[in-house]
């Protein structure tokens, strides 16, 4: 099929020429997502965009839509805001790209404090909603503006609330997830409780969410605080007191070693020349406590100051997760980053065998979150200053080596991506809800493996 022929039918299927898109500079913006982040997924994702656009506005319209293309043995990848990591978003075959921007609606915050919405919603949207009954999410990517939740749940793991409330896979946060299969006759199919964890962080490659039932928690008055260390060691240790002991009602504990925190150009004034910083939410009512237990542990408090939502101004979030890669490498672009997770018990040595190996080529940025047995553990996205893709192999392989969890971000599937179930749930959801593998198509590839040998 030619792109005119198929420029004309997707027009006829959705019936509004104005959302059905073939023009070049847009079909590559709508193509893309922050895969420059990897200098390796640069290299190899460049060339790759969809033949056309699609921009559904109703669950309806993504029936239509999926029919034609299994039909026609057109591949689909699902796009929410684009601002995924590793490509998840980018096609490598082609096809349609199906932007869900469009699907937008919070339809309900239910009495019992369950969002349910459409997935291009913006996680923003939902936070301020919920705040205004006294709700909140549970937990949010640094995207928070942008990120739409369907984006989230297919393509993120967790954020700021982590620390308190887990990862998107625990604790019951996704109620339910509403997906359009993709087959000749799609069918509508609702996925409640374990069921959910099927198309869960799968990169839109299983299904198509069209919607969400996510559940929040009762919102807090929170304050933002940042808090000096003159030493790297006396912070983490700071910050993983605060981070374990439930006495303390918090939403992020973050830690930066410098120089990490010269590269937060805006927010200056919160840091001290060659000082580690660590940055807390804190339930407002304890924040002179926090101030004790900083001033007795040698942290002087920089700066404290209430949020109000997402517009708070400075709204320290916008410096953590995976937002202080970006900091990173808009100071110099060879800085990159790995996903990571240190040992509770060991992690000062992990810290000191990395440092005393790659000196100051790995930065120590961590992120505190409740892992599912609900043990509070020292995540972490430390940066690494990037000289061939041999070294930063060698890199990962020592972290393993050493205890230290990887998550890669260098690759462009989901088997690596530390997500992935050695259950095969997500494999075998693929049979059922996407035979031919036209979803997203060489993200999962123990799929098209297993294609190739039969
Ligand atoms: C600066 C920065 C900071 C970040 N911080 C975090 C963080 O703190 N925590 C975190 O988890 N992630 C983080 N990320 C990654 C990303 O922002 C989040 O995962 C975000 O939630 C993705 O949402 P999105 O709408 O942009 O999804 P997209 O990038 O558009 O899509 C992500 C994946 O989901 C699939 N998808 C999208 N919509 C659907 C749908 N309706 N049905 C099926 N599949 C779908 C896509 O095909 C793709 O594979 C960060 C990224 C950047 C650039």
């Amino acid at each position: 099929m030619t792109t005119d022929t198929l420029h004309r039918a997707l027009v006829e299927l959705l019936g509004d020429a104005a959302r059905v898109h073939s023009t070049p500079a847009i079909v590559e913006r709508l193509s893309k997502d922050f895969y420059w982040y990897s200098p390796i997924l640069k290299r190899q994702l460049e060339d790759k965009r969809a033949e056309i656009i699609a921009q559904p506005v109703a669950t309806d319209e993504v029936i239509a839509l999926a029919g034609f293309a299994a039909r026609n043995q057109i591949p689909i990848t699902v796009r929410g805001a684009g601002t995924g990591n590793y490509g998840q978003c980018i096609p490598l075959a082609g096809g349609i790209v199906l932007d869900m921007s469009g699907m937008d609606k919070l339809e309900a915050i239910t009495p019992d404090g369950v969002a349910v919405c459409q997935p291009g919603l913006r996680l923003a949207v939902i936070e301020t909603e919920a705040r205004k009954i006294g709700w909140e999410l549970r937990m949010y990517p640094s995207t928070l503006a942008k990120a739409s939740v369907g984006g989230f749940l297919a393509g993120g793991s967790g954020g700021i609330g982590s620390v308190a409330h887990g990862g998107l896979r625990d604790f019951d946060t996704v109620r339910a997830i509403e997906i359009v299969t993709m087959e000749a006759e799609p069918r509508v199919v609702l996925l409640e409780g374990a069921a959910i964890h099927e198309v869960l962080h799968c990169w839109g490659t299983n299904g198509i969410i069209t919607r969400i039932w996510f559940a929040l928690t009762p919102a807090v008055d929170w304050t933002q605080a940042t808090i000096a260390f003159e030493d790297y060691e006396q912070a983490f240790l700071f910050a993983k007191s605060v981070a374990e002991d439930s006495c303390w009602t918090k939403r992020l504990v973050t830690v930066f070693e410098w120089p990490i925190p010269s590269f937060f150009a805006p927010i200056q004034q919160v840091t001290v020349e060659g000082k580690t910083l660590v940055l807390i939410m804190i339930a407002s009512p304890q924040i002179e406590r926090l101030r004790e237990a900083a001033k007795t542990a040698n942290g002087q408090v920089t700066f404290a100051g209430e949020y109000i939502g997402p517009r708070t101004q400075p709204l320290l979030s916008d410096y953590t997760w995976n937002h202080t890669t970006l900091w990173a490498m808009k100071a110099d672009p060879k800085w990159t980053y790995i996903q990571a997770g240190f040992s509770p018990e060991r992690c000062l040595d992990q810290f000191r065998l990395l440092r005393a190996r790659y000196g100051n080529e790995i930065l120590f940025h961590i992120e505190f979150m409740k892992n599912g047995q609900g043990v509070v553990v020292p995540g972490s996205i430390p940066l690494v200053y990037f000289t061939t893709e041999e070294r930063l192999n060698e890199l990962i392989a020592y972290c393993r080596e050493i205890g230290v969890f990887v998550a890669n971000p260098h690759v462009n599937y989901l088997e690596d991506s530390g997500r992935f179930r050695s259950d095969s749930l997500q494999l075998q959801a693929r049979h059922k809800y996407d035979p031919q593998g036209l979803l997203n198509p060489g993200k999962m590839i123990s799929f098209h493996t297993e294609a190739a040998t039969k």
